[in-house]
């Protein structure tokens, strides 16, 4: 029988987080992905044409300035991992040509802004330079330590005046924070849709301090070289260079447990690993516990605490195009900067269509056909034949449509997607049908049916909700990523601190794990936590 001292189950950046930390401390670990190929969000395929590198999954990301991974595993430096951080992060361009622009160069940006409204442009330079200020002693470095109870975190950060601030934020709605800071529609249509990017309900009160961090982020996205998957490859290769090892294909039937002891893992063919002294999941804590475990074998608080978990209100459909040129946007004859921008937001004239698309969603329903986009090639031609580009159209999507639920997708997809492609050409006419060589569709559905750790298309393997945030994530019997079965943890995007690629949950299940086994920790405090502990505020 195979025997390693963990098992992880799931390849994504979470599983291979973790997988990576815990080989170079000595253990040996064993990825169990049921896929073909590993690295979960960390995707990029040739799904239209061969040579068209798609990053199916995630694009943009969010924290590759902060997350330990980066300079732990030096994968710069000993594995030519390089992202591009574009100047022009994310632009808006409206009908009448104009657009405004978040640039990686606050001043540009208060430049773009102040052709909406001056007073907006001062009010964006002031937020940025306080957003920053959270972010840097505060939100980020909570991203990479474990949760602490509500009420201890509170207590924390109201012995500072920064503190102070950004729990006076964290009870506020993201519209109204917006609204508070920025007066020009178009303005506040951009920030909102910069905050809510990742499914945070613009309406909601309690995750008002996600709002500096989302803000922060905007003009710090960036792009992996070589398509996204080239992170993970990556990653798998510094596994293996400790010693890992991963397996693709491997369909799981159960978590063994013996006496609440976590044991190991049964495939469906009968194969079982052992494990000596972990399995770690990194899939959702509902299909770990109550799928591989099974209910009778749980002690009831932690099965009625899985059972109230909550999935995501919305989730993407996504149209993935092959194509003969690059778009040519209207807006780029008044600033030629639009010719080169990361995200697109387009489709949104006002905050009116924006909140008609917000609320559509959380009924199912469609409406309006606001989206992102991006054309990586701009930046990265590897990921086309020479001369030619990729790109993505990104739309917030209800998985469950009122009329026909999630089934319906299978019949509207390619009217939807054909929408979609009008609301780009809207804003870039020469992307014609002649110059769309090839699309591929992706929608909720079928994000759901590719990685089964996405229910209901859950991105974040479930919603952002003030009850399913911090120490509650995925709920306080499993916050610190140990569970009530002993030897299995938890690592994937339903722990804290959540969703996209972070690489937090797993970087924080590796600690409590090498703590838990006594493992020497080969890595360190990242600068930024020990700053944050010794000002008081973690
Ligand atoms: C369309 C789309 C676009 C996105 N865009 C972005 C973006 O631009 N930026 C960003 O930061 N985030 C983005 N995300 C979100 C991001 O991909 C996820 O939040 C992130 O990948 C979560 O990481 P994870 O390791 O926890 O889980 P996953 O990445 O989901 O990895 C889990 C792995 O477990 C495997 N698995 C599932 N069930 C089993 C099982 N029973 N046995 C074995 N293995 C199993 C899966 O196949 C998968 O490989 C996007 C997601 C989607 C769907």
């Amino acid at each position: 029988m195979p025997q390693y001292d963990g098992i992880i189950i799931g390849g994504g950046p979470n599983g291979l987080t973790l997988a990576c930390y815990l080989a170079k401390a000595g253990l040996k670990v064993i990825i169990l992905e049921k896929r073909y190929e590993m690295g979960g969000g960390l995707c990029s395929e040739m799904i239209t044409i061969p040579g068209f590198i798609h990053n199916t999954h995630a694009i943009y990301h969010p924290m590759v300035d902060y997350a330990p991974v980066f300079p732990d595993l030096e994968l710069d430096k000993s594995y030519d991992l390089k992202y591009i951080h574009p100047e022009l992060v994310m632009a808006m361009p409206f009908q009448d040509g104009r657009s405004l622009c978040i640039y990686s160069d606050v001043e540009k940006t208060c430049a773009s802004f102040a052709q909406f409204s001056k007073k907006d442009a001062d009010a964006y330079r002031e937020t940025y330079e306080r957003f920053k200020r959270y972010t840097d002693a505060f939100l980020a470095p909570a991203t990479y330590v474990m949760a602490k109870p509500a009420f201890e975190q509170v207590v924390k950060l109201q012995s500072s005046p920064l503190g102070q601030e950004i729990s006076a934020l964290s009870e506020k709605k993201p519209i109204d924070i917006i609204h508070g800071i920025f007066e020009n529609n178009q303005v506040r249509t951009f920030m909102l849709y910069v905050t809510c990017l990742w499914g945070l309900d613009y309406d909601l009160e309690g995750l008002g301090y996600l709002v500096p961090l989302m803000i922060n982020r905007a003009s710090n996205y960036r792009l992996c070289v070589g398509g996204s998957h080239h992170m993970a490859n990556l990653m798998s290769k510094f596994l293996y260079r400790h010693g890992g090892m991963i397996l693709g294909s491997q369909i799981i039937k159960r978590i063994i447990v013996e006496n609440g002891v976590a044991k190991g893992v049964e495939l469906d063919d009968g194969t079982v690993y052992e494990a000596t002294k972990f399995v770690a999941s990194s899939i959702d804590h509902h299909q770990t516990f109550l799928k591989y475990i099974g209910e009778k074998n749980l002690p009831k608080d932690l099965v009625t605490r899985t059972n109230d978990w909550k999935w995501e209100k919305s989730s993407l459909f996504d149209v993935h195009l092959a194509l003969f040129n690059a778009p040519q946007f209207t807006a780029a004859s008044k600033n030629p900067d639009l010719a080169k921008a990361f995200i697109y937001v387009l489709g949104f004239e006002t905050e009116e269509n924006l909140i008609e698309h917000f609320k559509a969603l959380k009924s199912g329903e469609l409406k309006g056909s606001g989206l992102n986009c991006s054309f990586p090639t701009l930046f990265d031609p590897s990921a086309a034949p020479p001369g030619r580009h990729v790109g993505l159209l990104s739309e917030h999507a209800p998985y469950r449509l009122k009329e026909g639920g999630p089934e319906r997708w299978y019949k509207i997809r390619h009217e939807h997607a054909r929408q979609n492609i009008e609301t780009l050409r809207k804003y870039a006419p020469n992307m014609t049908d002649d110059n769309i060589l090839w699309t591929y569709i992706a929608s909720p559905l079928d994000i759901e049916n590719k990685f089964s750790d996405m229910v209901e298309g859950s991105i974040k393997q479930g919603g952002y909700f003030p009850l399913q945030m911090g120490f509650l994530r995925p709920n306080e019997l499993c916050s610190q990523y140990a569970t009530p079965i002993k030897n299995l943890y938890l690592c994937g995007a339903c722990c804290f601190p959540g969703g996209l690629v972070t690489y937090g949950p797993g970087y924080n299940a590796a600690n409590r794990i090498a703590e838990d086994l006594g493992a020497k920790k080969w890595w360190k405090e990242p600068e930024i936590v020990t700053k944050a502990k010794a000002n008081g505020l973690l």
